[in-house]
């Protein structure tokens, strides 16, 4: 009989490393997201990011957050300004894709407010919601 599989813990943070996270075991969901306040805040065509339930994510150092809407905070790093994750009323977490410390540990299934998508940005693997994504 094999072993159970032992809970993996994927760690990350950002730029400067002062605002760290530990996150254990597998993420909820991995998507995309087009939407404009996602291109302002990342400064980039779209934003990438790896759900978590939030008792299985650990955070150290410290932040400032904002919020484009009441449900959910866009939290930041102080000192450099990574955007490191979003803290969300739903008890979940939308960790960046790209602040954890190793590439390809994640691959998106799904894609939010493709009418806002890059024509040049092709996805076709990705379900694609033209606004926000249903959660189930
Ligand atoms: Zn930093
Ligand atoms: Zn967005």
């Amino acid at each position: 009989m094999p072993d159970a599989p032992q809970t993996r813990t994927r760690t990350g943070g950002c730029a400067c490393g002062q605002l760290t996270f530990q996150a254990r075991g597998e993420p909820k969901r991995v998507g995309l997201c087009h939407c404009m306040t996602c291109r302002k805040i990342s400064g980039s065509a779209f934003n990438a990011f790896v759900i978590f339930a939030t008792d299985q994510v650990t955070i150290s150092g410290d932040m400032k957050g904002w919020s484009a809407t009441p449900e959910s905070e866009r939290c930041y790093c102080p000192v450099c300004g990574s955007q490191v994750f979003d803290r969300d009323a739903a008890d979940e977490i939308e960790i960046k894709l790209g602040a954890f410390d190793e590439p390809n540990l994640f691959a998106p299934t799904y894609e939010a407010w493709t009418k806002r998508r890059e024509s040049w940005l092709h996805t076709p693997d990705l379900t694609a919601y033209p606004e926000n994504a249903r959660k189930d």
